[in-house]
């Protein structure tokens, strides 16, 4: 880097007298040139260092240089699980079937876009807790710790930290639970994300303005269906702390302008396939109340925003889940996009964490003899979650059962020879560490010919993501980044 400057430029040492011997009079002009050379490379160097070290922004049209790049307000958004084929078989789905374009392909235009790295301290794949807290924090982790070092004792500060300590307000929004891995990362630490009874107390302890999304059985002692054991009712307590707690998008839409505590759901919040007929809101409900609630506080706002099922959807193998949960995402962007344009001084970033699934659309159906690729008719038709399908379906369920079912839901008539597949999982007792959910990889790869989606496994991919931003701050994502710079980009927008 910056080396083309070097052979014009003599070290430091030999300028001036000592390796040359005296100064002559005759080297007075070689000197002062070479001096001009020298100041020029420390004030590249110095730039350069900056750059480095996140002080500095590249400028408007990602030509270098220090700009401000100061945003008054950073919205992050995480499709959980969301890999580049997820947001790509979407952007099909929604192109050719909804007859319109992504959000996200309107934040991509904007043109600082990244192929975004997330290995760890210790593993080539990372889970979400890892992944998030790297986001949050900007250091490697080890795996399941909530942004702790990696001695998993020493607790990291994160950019929602950050962001409090200047005044600013702060939100956490997902569809999944508010105390599972990628909300956590940013407002607690803890050495294993599964003590999230510790996250919720910690979540609220810290006072994050908006908490919103599924799980509030960690909020709730056992004697009110929760499973905290030390008999504390954190919705008694948040609202004694001046949080409006509600439970439904109708109590949402009526809640007052204020802190607010959103739990819809025991456990995660359903599938937005299946979610018409629940009493939640939408990620993009949430997403505009949010805004509406955090861009009050004059010095500015931090929101981090989850797609947080579509890496379930992705778990179990299930392309119309992830398709749907990905259009929710999208619709989150959208309203983020709404404000923006009312308050330019926002950045923007939108990523995922990790890939899920190792999804891709494939190439034949049983009787093509081109490339005809993933059947979009098809699964438009899909009307429901594999969540759906394998209540549907029970434990244990015979040949002909499955066979019914997937006739029904999925309009697919699968043969006998596949539902036996089905039934005997025979695919994921060949790498059961793989594909750890029952029946459903099974049921995936029958209907693989069918629908042209493959899946290379029930847990995350090393797949490289997408990262993409617009705003103040946003000029330095470009090219190849690791998560962690991500960090780096939000705290120096924020300074
Ligand atoms: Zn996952």
């Amino acid at each position: 880097m910056g080396s083309f400057f070097i052979p014009n430029v003599e070290p430091i040492w030999l300028v001036g007298g000592n390796k040359r011997g005296p100064i002559r009079k005759e080297n007075i002009m070689n000197m002062r040139i070479r001096s001009r050379k020298l100041a020029l490379l420390l004030v590249f160097s110095l730039l350069l260092g900056l750059e480095l070290w996140g002080c500095a922004t590249t400028g408007p049209m990602g030509v270098s240089g220090v700009t401000s790049g100061k945003a008054k307000n950073i919205i992050l958004l995480i499709g959980d699980g969301m890999g580049p084929n997820h947001f790509g078989t979407t952007l099909l789905y929604s192109n050719r079937i909804l007859g319109k374009d992504l959000k996200m392909v309107e934040v991509m235009n904007a043109g600082r876009t990244a192929y975004l790295l997330n290995d760890t301290a210790d593993a080539t794949v990372t889970e979400s807790a890892a992944a998030a807290g790297q986001i949050a924090t900007g250091q490697k982790m080890t795996a399941r710790a909530i942004s702790m070092a990696a001695d998993g004792k020493t607790s990291l500060k994160t950019i929602l930290e950050l962001a409090k300590d200047k005044g600013l307000a702060t939100g956490l929004v997902t569809t999944s639970g508010i105390t599972d891995a990628t909300p956590a990362a940013f407002a607690a630490h803890v050495s294993d994300r599964g003590d999230e009874v510790s996250v919720a107390d910690q979540e609220l302890k810290l006072g994050v303005d908006i908490l919103m999304g599924g799980r509030k059985q960690f909020f709730l002692p056992e004697a009110s269906a929760g499973v905290r054991k030390d008999g504390r009712n954190l919705l008694d307590e948040a609202k004694a702390k001046g949080y409006t707690v509600v439970g439904t998008a109708q109590e949402l839409r009526a809640a007052p302008v204020g802190k607010i505590l959103g739990l819809f759901t025991q456990g995660n919040m359903t599938y937005e396939i299946d979610r018409a007929k629940t009493q939640e809101p939408s990620l993009a409900e949430m997403t505009a109340k949010t805004l509406e609630v955090l861009s009050r506080n004059t010095k500015g706002f931090f929101a981090m925003i989850e797609g947080g099922r579509i890496d379930h959807a992705a778990h179990r193998n299930d392309v119309v889940g992830v398709i749907h949960d990905t259009l929710a995402f999208d619709a989150a962007v959208g309203v983020v996009l709404e404000f923006v344009r009312k308050n330019p001084q926002t950045l923007v970033i939108v990523t995922a964490d990790h890939e899920t699934g190792g999804m891709s659309v494939i190439g034949h159906s049983k009787t093509s003899k081109d490339y005809v690729g993933i059947d979009l008719a098809a699964i438009k038709e899909i009307k429901v979650s594999f969540e759906v399908i394998s209540r549907e379906l029970g434990k244990d369920p015979t040949p002909q059962k499955i066979k019914e079912v997937v006739k029904q839901y999925l309009a697919i008539e699968i043969t006998d020879d596949e539902a036996k597949m089905i039934a005997s999982d025979t695919i994921r007792k060949l790498d059961p560490a793989n594909y750890n959910y029952a029946t459903f990889h099974s049921l995936a790869f029958v209907l693989r010919p069918y629908l042209r989606v493959g899946w290379a496994s029930q847990t995350h991919t090393a797949s490289p993501l997408l990262a993409f931003g617009m705003g103040p701050g946003s000029e330095r994502i470009n090219g190849l980044l690791h998560n962690t710079q991500l960090f780096n980009i939000m705290k120096a927008a924020m300074e």
